[in-house]
């Protein structure tokens, strides 16, 4: 049996994945191309979820334009017992057929998604070391995944290091949360970093992989998160398995967004 079918049969509370008629609750914009945007179900309640999971937007079939009926997936942001409503953030991509509807989308415009999709979520039981590792918007599903490490209080009983890798201080969003948690957890460790800095950051500098190169990982007692591009997950992968974390594990997860 899958993984994500062995899953949802645990879980028979979980909601099976359907599609959802939905309207925009809000949208905001984060950095000039990251965009912010809520979905609230019009014609029924809010699915259950477990933190780590995705939503598929439905672009409807244009015929004028020449175009199919296709999905594009967003992982959720919020953790299930937030809010009556789907959040995510998605960076805008140029030329991109759902970046364009989602760019233009106000409040109360409506919107189709099919959810709740994906295996990407904590494996339980948890290790006492855990590592996220984020690019861009992969930091999506790992602040749901962490909110909920703080909901249980798991987040007092593992050593857990979140990175998140952009280019510059300008692609940097929603961090001050994660700073909190930072300060507030003394197990819970944020570490941002810039490949490319402006002269005046102070925090860390270089790509994930950078970072990640450099440490002693106790590969026995650990598991290891990773979203984002494909080229950082690929090159965490390889790092890895070097190290003799087998993929094939639930201690090595991963979810690539493009490439
Ligand atoms: C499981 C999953 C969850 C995801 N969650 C999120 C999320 O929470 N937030 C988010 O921002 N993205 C997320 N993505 C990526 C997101 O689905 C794509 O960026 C999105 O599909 C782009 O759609 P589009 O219609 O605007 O572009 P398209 O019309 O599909 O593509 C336009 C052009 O851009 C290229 N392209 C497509 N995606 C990307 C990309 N990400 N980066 C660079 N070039 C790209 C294409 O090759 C094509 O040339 C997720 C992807 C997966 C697989």
């Amino acid at each position: 049996m899958s993984e994500i079918l062995k899953f949802q049969f645990d879980r028979p509370e979980l909601t099976r994945p359907k599609e959802y008629a939905a309207r925009v609750v809000y949208s905001e914009w984060l950095t000039p191309d990251t965009l912010k945007i809520a979905f609230e179900p019009t014609e029924e309640p809010m699915f259950g979820f477990v933190p780590g999971q995705y939503v598929s937007v439905l672009l409807p079939k244009d015929e004028e334009k020449g175009l199919r009926k296709e999905l594009r997936p967003y992982s959720m942001w919020n953790h299930p017992d937030e809010f009556e409503y789907v959040v995510t953030i998605a960076k805008m991509v140029d030329g991109g057929r759902c970046t364009t509807l989602l760019r233009n989308m106000k409040e109360g415009d409506a919107v189709t998604f099919v959810g709740p999709l994906g295996s990407f979520f904590l494996r339980r039981p948890l290790h006492p070391h855990l590592y996220f590792v984020a690019t861009g918007t992969g930091l999506v599903p790992m602040r749901a995944m962490i909110k909920d490490l703080i909901s249980t209080g798991e987040i007092n009983d593992c050593d857990v290091t979140l990175y998140f890798g952009v280019r510059s201080e300008a692609d940097l969003f929603e961090t001050a949360e994660l700073q909190r948690w930072n300060d507030r957890f003394p197990r819970f460790t944020f570490v941002p970093t810039l490949s490319r800095p402006g002269e005046g950051w102070t925090g860390a500098r270089g790509r994930v992989t950078d970072h990640l190169a450099a440490i002693d990982f106790p590969v026995d007692d650990m598991q290891i998160y990773l979203c984002g591009n494909g080229a950082m997950v690929n090159d965490v992968v390889e790092l890895m398995e070097s190290r003799g974390l087998s993929r094939r594990t639930r201690r090595l997860v991963l979810e690539k967004y493009f490439g």
